[in-house]
């Protein structure tokens, strides 16, 4: 746990338009510029729509922010015929850090197979971008009790052929679909019983350093109140963070999580 810097990444998901952004990102800034806490501990992430990355760019670049932002997506494709699609190549361009790729709401409205959200992580890797793979289970699988077993099978076809190098640069992101947006965050041991297996997989499969180095992330309904009690367990690294990350108070709140 000591190597792996604590990440603190806030999906907005389809909020706030250009120029809101801008405000957020302002407030977070000067959040994470109050002295009584130490925000040098934790890496913070904003994952805006495509179109308010231009303006973020532009305010972390200009003030020198520490803030890094990433994408929600990425297409599978590099350019050509595919209308409305986005490249890793664009995301790159213009300094994006992270992709997230295969977050449930796109499994479930967009159809978005293991397949194609290994082609996705394989597309922001090579443009040297880190992706932040979500993988998680819904209600009924997890009332079935398979959960473990559904989300390492997600696991191993979302990182299939990828290198032991490439898997312990990229993040993880756990997250029970039942847990997110509906204000049901998972008990920290639900949450670490999912984390370590997730962790123990990519051991087995790519070595002991590899599976140490990797940064697994909880995602689902995490707010300040209630981040720490996750933090405090040994396999989470993190977490995703969606409605709560859409106000700076409460998003600087689970950035101060120690
Ligand atoms: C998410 O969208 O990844 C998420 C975890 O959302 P929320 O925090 O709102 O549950």
């Amino acid at each position: 746990r000591q190597t792996r810097i604590p990440l603190m990444a806030g999906n907005w998901k389809m909020n706030l338009n250009h120029q809101e952004a801008v405000v957020l990102v302002q407030k977070l800034a000067w959040t994470l510029s109050d002295k009584r806490h130490d925000y040098d501990k934790v890496e913070v992430v904003v994952i805006p729509p495509f179109t308010d990355l231009r303006s973020v760019q532009t305010m972390v670049d200009g003030d020198r922010l520490k803030i890094r932002y990433g994408a929600q997506d990425v297409s599978t494709q590099d350019s050509g015929a595919f209308t409305g699609e986005i490249s890793a190549g664009m995301l790159a361009k213009l300094g994006c850090s992270y992709v997230v790729v295969g977050h449930s709401e796109r499994r479930e409205h967009h159809g978005e197979s293991d397949e194609i959200v290994n082609a996705k992580a394989k597309k922001a890797l090579a443009a040297a971008m880190t992706p932040i793979v979500c993988v998680g289970e819904g209600l009924q699988v997890r009332q079935s009790g398979e959960h473990v077993a559904f989300t390492l099978a997600q696991l191993d076809g979302s990182l299939a052929g990828l290198s032991a190098e490439q898997v312990s640069g990229l993040v993880v992101a756990y997250e029970p679909v039942w847990a997110i947006g509906t204000g049901e965050v998972a008990t920290p041991d639900d949450a670490q019983e999912v984390c370590a297996a997730i962790r123990a997989r990519v051991s087995e499969v790519h070595g002991e350093e590899t599976g140490a180095a990797l940064r697994v992330l909880y995602g689902g309904s995490v707010k300040a109140a209630n981040v720490a009690g996750i933090m405090a367990k040994d396999d989470i690294d993190g977490a995703l963070v969606g409605g709560a990350s859409l106000q700076a108070d409460e998003f600087g709140g689970v950035c101060r999580f120690y």
